[in-house]
C-alpha cells in the first residue's frame, strides 16, 4: 500500500516561494493498493492527482471520502477530470446531516453563479454513501471505520486497515476541545486510534496560538504529540497546516515536536507531510 499525499495544507491553497517545500494545496491524500484506490478529501491537491490517473490506462474505480463539507476539502473537486469521463466509476462516502448530506457533493456546487459546468456535464457513474460516526465499511480489500471528530462542522475520522497497517486519517480535530454535550471524548479519540501505525492529524496551530483559538476544531502539534503517546500511535504525521505557517515555522514545529517527544521519552517517529511525499507500507 502507498499512503501520497497531494494536498497539505488547512483553509486556503497557498502558492508561493515561502511554501513550496510543504505544499499549498488544500486536503488531499490517495491511498493506493494493488486492488483499490481511495481518496481522502478533495482539496485542491486533487486537481493534479485527476491528472496522474488520467493518465494511467488501467483505472476504472475511484473511493473518494469526505471527512467534512468545509471549502478546503472540496474546493478541488470539480477540477478533477475523471468526473468529467465515461470510463470511470467514483463512489462518494461522506457524513449525512438533517442539513446536508453527500449526494448533494456535486449538485450543490456545480450549475449555479459559481461553476460554469452544470451536474449534465458528468460523465464518470457516481454513486454516493452517507457515513455515520462508528460505522464499519469494506471498500475492496480496504476496512474503514469512521468516528465524529471535534470540529465545527460534522467531521468525520477515517480509520483504515489493509494488509495488518491500520492508519487514521483525523484533519480538522480540535484535541483540546472543551467539554460540551456534543464534544467527543478524548479517551474515545484515544480508543479509537489505540496502536495505529500512521496517525495523520491536524497541525493547525502552535502551542501559544492554541490557548487564543480555543473552539476553532484545531489542534498543535504538541496537543498532537502528547495525543500519539497516550494512543500508543507508532508514526504522527503533521497535516493540515495554517496557511500563515511558511516552510521555515513548519520546520520548526517538526523540530520542537521530535524534541518533545524525546523529552517525553518517547520513540514515535514524526513526519511533516508534504506534496508528494509517499509512504510505503
Ligand atoms: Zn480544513
Ligand atoms: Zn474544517
Amino acid at each position: 500500500m502507498i499512503v501520497k499525499f497531494w494536498g497539505t495544507r488547512g483553509s486556503i491553497p497557498v502558492p508561493g516561494n515561502s511554501t513550496v517545500n510543504y505544499g499549498g494545496n488544500t486536503p488531499c491524500v490517495e491511498v493506493r493498493t494493488k486492488e483499490d484506490i481511495l481518496i481522502f478529501d478533495s482539496g485542491t491537491g486533487i486537481r493534479e492527482l485527476g491528472n496522474q490517473i488520467i493518465s494511467e490506462d488501467n483505472i476504472k474505480d475511484l473511493h473518494i471520502l469526505i471527512s467534512h463539507y468545509h471549502w478546503d476539502h472540496i474546493q478541488g473537486l470539480l477540477f478533477f477530470k475523471p468526473l468529467y469521463d465515461e470510463k470511470y466509476r467514483i463512489s462518494f462516502y461522506g457524513p449525512s446531516t438533517a442539513d446536508y448530506s453527500v449526494n448533494m457533493l456535486l449538485s450543490s456546487q456545480m450549475g449555479n453563479i459559481n461553476f460554469p459546468l452544470s451536474i449534465k456535464h458528468v460523465k464518470a457513474k457516481i454513486s454516493y454513501q452517507s457515513i455515520y460516526p462508528n460505522d464499519k465499511i469494506t471498500i475492496g480489500n480496504i476496512n474503514v471505520y469512521s468516528l465524529m471528530a471535534n470540529h465545527s462542522s460534522p467531521t468525520l475520522v477515517y480509520k483504515f486497515t489493509y494488509n495488518n497497517s491500520l492508519i487514521v486519517y483525523m484533519t480538522d480535530n480540535e484535541l483540546k476541545a472543551e467539554p460540551a454535550e456534543d464534544t467527543i471524548e478524548y479517551k474515545s479519540l484515544v480508543e479509537f486510534c489505540s496502536n495505529c501505525d500512521y496517525l495523520i492529524h491536524d497541525t493547525m496551530f502552535d502551542e501559544i496560538s492554541e490557548i487564543s483559538k480555543k473552539g476553532w476544531g484545531h489542534s498543535s502539534n504538541i496537543s498532537l504529540a502528547n495525543f500519539a503517546i497516550e494512543s500508543k500511535t507508532k508514526n504522527i504525521i503533521l497535516f493540515h497546516y495554517n496557511p500563515d505557517h511558511d516552510d521555515v515555522k513548519i520546520e520548526s514545529l517538526l523540530e520542537e515536536t521530535v524534541k518533545h517527544l524525546k523529552e517525553r521519552g518517547s520513540s514515535i517517529n514524526c513526519v511533516a507531510a508534504k506534496e508528494g511525499l509517499e509512504i510505503l507500507l
